[in-house]
């Protein structure tokens, strides 16, 4: 295997052509029709290195939704408010073997499996201090302070589309207010559809990536959010469940610390090392990107990246 530090763009450019075609393997989610006018062709790639050092390849201007992705920030922001045994009280730390939008244990124990499915997501944004739009905006706000992308917002189309068709998420969040585990109104789950709706881009995505990789300190340095712990398990929480219920085979097979999002992103840490970012919007049958997913594994594979 090759050393990390000697990653070019070049290298990553070979590897994002080698995957290019598996988007033609999957398809662009459109349960949420806003997401279905996605380009299936577009792919970028992106590392951030050790020292903070960027390197992008293919439609790196291209923008995206996050989408469950957001889940490990709005994670974060919730335990540094209000610490983690509270947090974990409502939900489990169980990994993934159910896809996103399942109810799994809400009718028996009544608590969400872990915070990374949809219904422990929606639990974790109600328990983000403030009210109306708020939570949200700390979300936001997180994102923008990680990527130093002052520019990121949320897509108004997407969040419109999530909102008028997000049913079942409706139907969870109604459910844990039954169960006693959510106290607010129907803002509390905006605030969840908007998060889901921020644009951003690869490059983006290695920034997050690197970040919980070098214990909450940003890619330049700046460490005014460093916490081990809360990176430790926001990591723990990714390896488990960050890949929906493909999560233990790609455990197996990648062995990182990963979230994937329906909009077709996935995010990396590589521990103590790098931040990787890839998009492609084609999925595979659990809404994991096919070519995302490729080259992910080339990476591991070409420079020995397993933590494993
Ligand atoms: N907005 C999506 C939903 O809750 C997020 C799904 C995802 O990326 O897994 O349906």
């Amino acid at each position: 295997t090759a050393d990390i530090s000697t990653v070019s763009e070049k290298a990553l450019s070979s590897i994002l052509e080698k995957n290019r075609s598996y988007y033609t393997q999957g398809k662009v989610a459109d349960y949420i029709p806003e997401l279905g006018k996605m380009d299936a062709k577009a792919i970028a790639l992106s590392v951030v290195d050790k020292n903070g050092n960027i390197y992008n390849t293919g439609d790196v201007h291209k923008k995206f939704t996050m989408q469950s992705i957001s889940k490990i920030i709005a994670l974060m922001i919730a335990v540094n408010e209000k610490g983690e045994a509270h947090i974990f009280d409502k939900m489990g730390y169980f990994g993934s073997d159910k896809p996103f939008n399942h109810f799994s244990n809400l009718e028996t124990t009544g608590k969400p499996l872990n915070p990374m499915m949809n219904a422990g997501a929606i639990l974790t944004t109600s328990l983000i201090s403030g009210e109306g739009e708020k939570p949200f905006l700390k979300i936001l706000d997180m994102v923008r302070y990680i990527t130093k992308n002052p520019g990121i917002d949320y897509s108004k189309s997407v969040y419109e589309s999530e909102k008028s068709t997000g049913h079942r998420n409706r139907g969870m969040f109604y459910l844990m207010k039954n169960n006693g585990l959510i106290s607010g109104n129907e803002d509390q789950l905006d605030n969840y559809f908007k998060q889901c709706s921020i644009e951003l881009t690869a490059e983006d995505l290695a920034k997050i990536g690197y970040f919980f990789a070098h214990q909450c300190v940003r890619f330049d340095g700046d460490d005014k959010y460093k916490n081990t712990e809360v990176a430790k398990l926001v990591e723990s929480q990714m390896l488990v469940a960050g890949m929906y219920e493909f999560s233990g085979e790609y455990a197996r097979t990648v062995g990182l610390p990963s979230k994937s999002g329906v909009g077709g992103g996935i995010t990396v840490s590589v521990p103590g090392k790098i931040g990787i970012g890839v998009f492609s919007p084609s999925l595979d049958q659990h809404g994991n990107s096919l070519a995302g997913y490729h080259m992910i594994l080339d990476m591991v594979k070409q420079y020995g990246l397993s933590i494993f």
